[in-house]
């Protein structure tokens, strides 16, 4: 079997990839290890942020305005939501850090206001002032049903006649006669052009072509508990020790804090995640006292040593690397998917993904 364009990882960010080159007439087969939404997309909490580091910044307001757009365009409900971010401080040397920070955002055009105490009482009554030393908003920002948004670009890349091979973990690539030999355990197929959007798993992919990726594992916990009636509209981030709390349409809270350092070890989830995770969310949001927690569980993020991530064709000729997302990846992955199949397809290097090019390392 030949295809023009084969895709490694089928989470959201090879998806949109697929989607965008498959949209553009070229012959796109998408291989996931597992099923779809396996990795960190389907575990993740679904913030999509314009606070993220430098020229990121620019590609995740290009997505946030996707996002809005992307329900119609792809012709599934994602599920996406502007519900803005409250950005809280509990102690008054992070009050100090949070006001710096937001100095820095201010000058790349991110929009997130200082809020008054007594009007974070006054607008979101739910919220526990007494505990705040300050209070930042971005109404700017949302919450998206990852898992949708994945199923949204998997039913697009289906419409434009993509294929997919499920359950067909890549184990062998290689380069021969200027094309590229993709082999599962079931096949060998032949590309012209290879992404490797495996998440954390790109650097032992790339390993063999001989290409080294400096992509580092940092393991995260998250939980859902049982519905209640929707009443949260913002999410809530405490960014000093990562703790994030949204709620679904469904009514479930659904939230994280903290990590679990540079671990590929998915039994890891604890009780002190539980304990700590609970114990905040208490205290910030009290109404959550008593709330039952269904299910907890671990993935790992795929982090860079700048923070940025790796976006564009390799020293391979033909092969191109989409990783690297951190833990802002749902806030660029529509962005991405655009620019990355322009520059496929059509060999344009856009100004705004050049800067996390695969070279700078
Ligand atoms: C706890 C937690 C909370 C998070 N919260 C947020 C948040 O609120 N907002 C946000 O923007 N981001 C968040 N993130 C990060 C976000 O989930 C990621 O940036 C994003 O999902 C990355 O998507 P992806 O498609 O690159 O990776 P993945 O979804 O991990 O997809 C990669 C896929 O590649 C497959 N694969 C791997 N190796 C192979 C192989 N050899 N052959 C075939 N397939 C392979 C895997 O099975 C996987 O399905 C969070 C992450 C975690 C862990």
């Amino acid at each position: 079997m030949k295809v023009d364009v084969a895709v490694v990882g089928g989470g959201a960010l090879g998806l949109s990839i697929a989607y965008n080159v498959a949209k553009r007439g070229l012959k796109t087969m998408v291989f996931e290890a597992n099923y779809l939404g396996f990795g960190s997309t389907g575990r993740d909490i679904g913030l999509v942020r314009e606070r993220v580091v430098d020229d990121v910044a620019k590609l995740a307001l290009m997505g946030l305005k996707m996002h809005d757009k992307l329900p119609d365009k792809l012709g599934v409900n994602t599920l996406f939501r502007r519900s803005g971010c409250l950005i809280v401080a509990l102690e008054e040397e992070e009050a100090k850090a949070l006001e710096e920070k937001y100095k820095a955002y201010k000058r790349m055009g991110v929009q997130c206001d200082p809020l008054r105490l007594e009007e974070v009482k006054k607008r979101f009554p739910y919220v526990n002032v007494e505990r705040l030393k300050a209070c930042y908003y971005d109404k700017r920002e949302g919450l998206v049903h990852p898992l949708a948004l994945l199923w949204a670009y998997f039913e697009a890349f289906k419409k434009v006649g993509g294929a997919l091979r499920k359950q067909a973990k890549v184990k062998s690539l290689k380069v021969e006669g200027g094309s590229f030999r993709v082999a599962t355990d079931a096949e060998t197929v032949e590309a012209r052009k290879v992404v490797i959007a495996a998440g954390v798993y790109s650097s032992e992919l790339a390993k063999q072509v001989g290409l080294t990726v400096p992509v580092e594992p940092l393991a995260r916990e998250a939980l859902v508990t049982e519905p209640m009636k929707p009443f949260l509209g913002p999410v809530i981030e405490r960014p000093s020790n990562g703790f994030l709390l949204g709620q679904t349409m469904r009514g479930e809270f659904i939230g994280t804090i903290g990590s679990l350092g540079r671990s590929y070890d998915l039994s890891l989830s604890s009780y002190s995640f539980l304990k700590e995770f609970s114990r905040q969310a208490v205290e910030i949001v009290p109404a959550l006292s008593g709330l039952k927690i269904l299910r907890q569980w671990t993935w790992i993020c795929d982090t860079t040593p700048d923070g940025k991530p790796l976006i564009g064709e390799t020293s391979v000729n033909g092969l191109y690397l989409a990783c690297g997302c951190h833990d802002y990846g749902l806030s660029i992955i529509p962005a991405i998917g655009e620019l990355l199949g322009r520059l496929i397809v059509g060999g344009e290097v856009d100004p705004l993904i050049k800067p996390f090019s695969p070279a700078r390392f």
